[in-house]
């Protein structure tokens, strides 16, 4: 006999079936007693009868909850008065005739068919792999694999490839911290984990691929933060031959289908969703990323913005030079100087003088106060690149140094071209008004960075430092 999944069981009203499961809840009413069996589709109520099939009925009383079980027996409709709304097969139950113990369970850390909220996050995460089981999450490991199958469609039709990048990768100044990874057939050298795919996709560009995306797992060594997760993944996308508005477009329509078709029960506030300089931003909502709801206690109103005409470049006190507000690939907008009658020449001595005064092609989506995208228009000047790496404080020959294959490429004949990258766990936080980005990735770290159900960071043996050419040194400089 074939398994029917849950779900399913209802359509066979009359017929025998046979399910697989966990035992979910167990109520026991002396000569009968009921189980519901969870699989992955839901829930379906079994029930034993002590006169109708002892045997089986006494191996039934052993079962405890979460032990996973293979039942066979009857479809029946319930008897009136007994159907359960709650559950989509709840007007049907299995009348047992046939159970058999696949494997016994501990008694679990913490209950699995409740929301979760109530149960401490540590010890949640340390038994992620139970916690998972919980249909509210299961739900949004579902959704998730929904909203980014419709993000692959959507682009798909539209022409853009699906490029893999490497994750091994090259550690090049500014942006985030790198996460480096040690060469063993190179001693002293390293890898770095790709903080994005943005010189990858770049490089795409010069190769003529015009449309690429992925789904592309970024990595950055930030200092932690509550809802921070030191990889998350982004929907990367970069295009040859537009302008910033026809980056915007594409991004507006796939957010606004992916809500109708993904989300109905949601509201967008405004579309077009609104452009608003980052000057004006600041000016009005000292913010930018204001938070545009119309009302802020509805959980289905979707209040979307572009923000744009960022600074180029912003002063980091702490260290004490300027950086890339976005990143240095950006392309600075001179169109400002341009009007003055300007030269390209004067217009990058004006950059280097007053690094403040620069405007940039960046542009951020921000959704009910959250910033869940940016991009840019790319610099694809290299003697405008190499101004911009000189306002951030480095030498002319170390940025040849370090970059020298990108502006290779960009020597090779260059398309104009613009990206951005959406967060797609964020995105599905707030979608799903979940509390934080932890409840829409399958197995997350802590906000400090830990692995509490592996137990990562971990040391790693001797042999294998040794291997990697790698000596810890004490704090005491041993
Ligand atoms: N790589 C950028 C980021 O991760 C996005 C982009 O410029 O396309 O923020």
């Amino acid at each position: 006999m074939k398994r029917t999944i849950n779900i399913e069981t209802s359509k066979h009203l009359g017929e025998k079936v046979k399910v697989y499961g966990w035992v979910d809840r167990i109520r026991s009413h002396g000569k009968l007693i009921f189980f519901d069996i969870r699989d992955r589709s839901g829930l379906v109520q079994v029930v034993f009868d002590s006169k109708l099939n002892p045997e089986v009925f006494r191996l039934a009383k052993e079962i405890r909850p979460e032990w996973v079980v293979e039942v066979k027996g009857e479809v029946k409709k319930r008897p009136q008065g007994m159907e359960n709304e709650k559950i989509e097969t709840g007007n049907i139950e299995i009348q047992a005739e046939f159970l058999r113990i696949l494997s016994r369970a501990k008694t679990l850390p913490f209950p699995v068919n409740t929301s979760g909220y109530e149960i401490k996050e540590e010890i949640r995460l340390k038994y992620r792999y139970l916690d998972l089981r919980r249909k509210r999450l299961i739900k949004n490991l579902k959704k998730r694999a929904e909203v980014v199958r419709f993000m692959r469609d959507f682009l798909q039709k539209r022409g853009f490839i699906e490029v893999e990048t490497p994750i091994l990768t090259k550690s090049t100044p500014e942006g985030a911290r790198d996460f480096l990874v040690p060469s063993r057939l190179y001693p002293k050298k390293f890898y770095a984990l790709p903080q994005s795919p943005q010189q990858y996709k770049q490089l795409l560009m010069v190769s003529g691929i015009e449309r690429y995306f992925q789904i592309a797992r970024c990595l950055r060594d930030e200092d932690p933060r509550a809802d921070r997760q030191p990889e998350h993944t982004q929907l990367d996308i970069e295009m040859s031959f537009v302008e910033r508005e026809d980056v915007l477009e594409l991004i507006e329509k796939l957010i606004v289908n992916l809500v109708k078709e993904m989300f109905p029960e949601k509201k967008i506030t405004e579309t077009p969703f609104p452009r608003i300089e980052y000057k004006k931003a600041i000016e009005r909502y000292q913010s930018d990323k204001p938070d545009l709801r119309k009302n802020k206690s509805d959980p289905n109103e979707l209040a979307f913005c572009f923000i744009v005409d960022f600074p180029m470049f912003e002063w980091a006190k702490k260290e004490k030079r300027w950086k890339a507000n976005h990143h240095p690939f950006t392309q600075p907008n001179f169109s400002s100087f341009e009007k003055e009658g300007k030269t390209p020449d004067e217009c990058l001595r004006e950059m280097k003088v007053h690094p403040e005064k620069i405007l940039s092609y960046q542009y951020d989506l921000v959704l009910n106060g959250e910033e869940i995208g940016g991009g840019s228009k790319r610099n694809i000047n290299t003697e405008v690149l190499l101004a911009v790496f000189e306002v951030l404080g480095h030498k002319r020959e170390e940025i040849k140094r370090n970059f020298w294959y990108y502006f290779e490429a960009f020597s090779y004949g260059v398309p104009p071209h613009a990206g951005i990258a959406l967060g797609i766990d964020r995105l599905l936080a707030l979608f799903l008004n979940e509390p934080s980005i932890r409840e829409v990735i399958a197995f997350p770290k802590t906000g400090d960075a830990r692995d509490l159900m592996m137990g990562t960071p971990t040391s790693v043996s001797e042999e294998q430092l040794k291997e990697l050419h790698i000596q810890i040194r004490e704090k005491n400089g041993n």
